[in-house]
């Protein structure tokens, strides 16, 4: 039997590594990305310069046994570091040990791994490809190259996996309609650059002289929560951090409109961000050369036309990054496909419709949770009813953890369905409401009153063990 061809558009972090994965089950795979080849070119851009990867994106790593190789290339976070505006910082850490931490990984290195070893898996690669329009009656794509000459080709079952602005799905919308919703943040971000300890005057360091060859404590995702607005930064393996300052895109001082030159910045920075701006030495470069990026939710009705097309990760549910999922939900969407597709390689109408089934209540509630996380981490991380609430939460894991884990946990460390989290989430915060009635205080709460109402309140959690 003649092997089912998939026509893949992206070879970004989702195409390659679900072009791995259906190529080790015998689909032959094409695969087809605007940008060249960033093994050989060197990578463009990309819109954030390292991720968090967590168990999600694990689990899927390990299924297209590819974990260890990125591990070895990433930097472990064991919780947020966060600063306070008079230059304090504390680390909350995710777990009582190393069993749950998150990882920092290059965009560059984790999506040139994958392309390695999707095409040791057979999968074919044609950079500089650039699909704009598709056929779905003929089965036809046209495709441009870099210098902008065009032709078209027969093309096998369709997958978009050319991420938030993809074109096979403006092709499919165009054909019928996918009920698009897109609903931007009205934040923007911009990345700048920490470099490593070594680089820097040793007067900034502060007493500890650094930490090894980096300038703040690595393995911490640090965080400058400010309110309406913050800084993040993320480590890299030689020794620097990316920092990302999210701020409105327009309205009234902070927002980027009102900090239109790098003067404007740095003055901005110096008033609210006092111990990082002396961290950044190329801050004036950096901020004048990096661009703003947009932010926003995209929402479609539906994900597939019938067996033809198909959208997956960014390109089907692009969500706005403050929960640090996007890729990892990507991940975990290529496991459940490509299963699927393994299932009924001939049956593609109906492996879409299961998939978009079972993936797209999951996509929904990590889209809320992840605009939810952005006021957690811009405000919520240095306010007192929130810490009031996780300690208290922290306490009844301890003494109930069959009834209760945090949400955060659960989206983080398990891979308890995500619509499962949103909805259990909602209702253990409920509950941690009713209990600290607006005390700031955790320990004024009677803890063996408080295990009695969670139990009374909610059934006990799943088990977490995963076949
Ligand atoms: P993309 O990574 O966008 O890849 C799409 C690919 O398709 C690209 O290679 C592109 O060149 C190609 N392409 C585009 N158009 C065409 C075309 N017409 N023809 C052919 N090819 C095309 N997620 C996390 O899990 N953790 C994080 O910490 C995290 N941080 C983030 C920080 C920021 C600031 C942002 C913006 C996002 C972050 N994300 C994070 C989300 C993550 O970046 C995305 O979810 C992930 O990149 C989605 O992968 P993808 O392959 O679906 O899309």
């Amino acid at each position: 039997m003649a092997q089912q061809s998939i026509t893949l558009i992206g070879g970004g972090l989702v195409g390659a590594l679900l072009a791995q994965q259906l190529a080790r089950r015998g689909f032959a795979v094409d695969v087809y990305e605007k940008r060249p080849d960033p093994r050989r070119a060197g990578f463009i851009g990309g819109r954030s310069i390292n991720l968090a990867l967590a168990e999600r994106g694990l689990q899927a790593l390990r299924t297209a046994g590819l974990a260890a190789d990125v591990l070895q290339r990433a930097v472990m976070m064991r919780g947020r570091m966060v600063h306070t505006r008079d230059g304090r910082s504390g680390l909350q850490r995710y777990g009582v040990d190393d069993s749950e931490v998150i990882w920092s990984v290059s965009r560059a290195a984790l999506n040139m791994l994958l392309l390695d070893a999707a095409e040791t898996s057979g999968v074919r690669f044609h950079f500089g490809q650039s699909l704009v329009a598709a056929d779905f009656d003929a089965r036809r794509i046209r495709l441009a190259d870099e210098q902008g000459k065009e032709r078209s080709i027969d093309a096998g079952v369709l997958i978009g996996a050319d991420g938030a602005g993809s074109a096979l799905r403006a092709a499919m919308h165009a054909y019928a309609p996918l009920g698009e919703r897109i609903e931007p943040l009205g934040h923007a971000y911009k990345e700048l650059e920490i470099p490593p300890a070594g680089t820097l005057p040793a007067s900034l360091l502060g007493e500890s002289g650094g930490h090894d060859q980096f300038a703040l404590e690595p393995h911490a995702l640090h965080i400058w929560p400010r309110g309406g607005y913050m800084c993040i930064a993320l480590p890299n393996t030689e020794g620097s951090f990316t920092v990302t300052l999210f701020l409105p895109g327009q309205g009234p001082h902070p927002s980027f409109a009102t900090l239109p030159d790098t003067a404007a910045a740095q003055a901005f920075f110096r008033e609210d961000f006092p111990d990082l701006l002396p961290l950044i030495p190329d801050f004036a470069q950096d901020y004048d050369s990096h661009p703003v990026g947009t932010l926003s939710t995209l929402y479609l009705d539906r994900w597939h036309l019938d067996g033809r097309a198909l959208l997956i990760g960014d390109a089907a549910h692009a969500i706005v990054p403050f929960h640090g999922q996007g890729m990892n939900c990507g991940f975990e969407d290529t496991v459940v496909l490509a299963a699927l597709l393994a299932e009924s390689p001939e049956d593609t109408a109906e492996v879409f419709a299961e998939f978009q089934r079972i993936r797209q209540p999951n996509a929904n509630a990590i889209a809320a949770m992840a605009l939810e996380n952005y006021i957690e981490m811009r405000d919520s991380v240095a306010d007192p009813h929130y810490l009031a609430k996780r300690e208290l939460g922290a306490l009844l894991a301890e003494q109930a953890p069959g009834h209760f884990m945090a949400r955060y946990r659960m989206v983080t460390f398990t891979h308890l369905p995500y619509a499962y989290a949103f909805e259990r989430g909602r209702a253990q915060d409920q509950l941690l409401q009713q209990l600290l009635r607006g005390s700031t205080d955790a320990g004024s709460v009677d803890l063996d009153a408080a295990v009695t109402a969670l139990k009374a309140t909610l059934p006990p959690l799943p088990s977490l063990r995963h076949g």
